[in-house]
């Protein structure tokens, strides 16, 4: 199974959309394809954790509102209230 790395170190799984160690959200980022620990700008902005991308992200309204996602959307494409992730983009499963 692919895992990732929390920016405090602990080991993210595909699914994870919280770190257990340090609490930080994280998600699916579509700008690296990465799980990323999701930096919290308020305001329900996002920013990856990743220095070497650090595309500033919006939660799928799915993940957001209802917690049965762990995507997020490029915040320069969100047009809507409500944004949803495009799992046409999604990785192999
Ligand atoms: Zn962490
Ligand atoms: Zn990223
Ligand atoms: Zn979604």
């Amino acid at each position: 199974m692919e895992t990732y790395t929390c920016i405090c170190g602990n080991t993210l799984f595909f699914e994870n959309s919280h770190c257990v160690q340090c609490q930080r959200s994280v998600g699916w980022c579509p700008g690296c394809d990465r799980i990323t620990t999701l930096l919290d700008l308020g305001n329900h902005r996002y920013q990856c954790g990743f220095a070497d991308c650090q595309t500033l992200l919006t939660q799928c309204h799915n993940y957001k509102v209802h917690q049965v996602c762990n995507r997020c959307i490029p915040s320069n494409e969100v047009e809507s209230a409500q944004p949803l992730c495009d799992t046409n983009k999604s990785p192999r499963m």
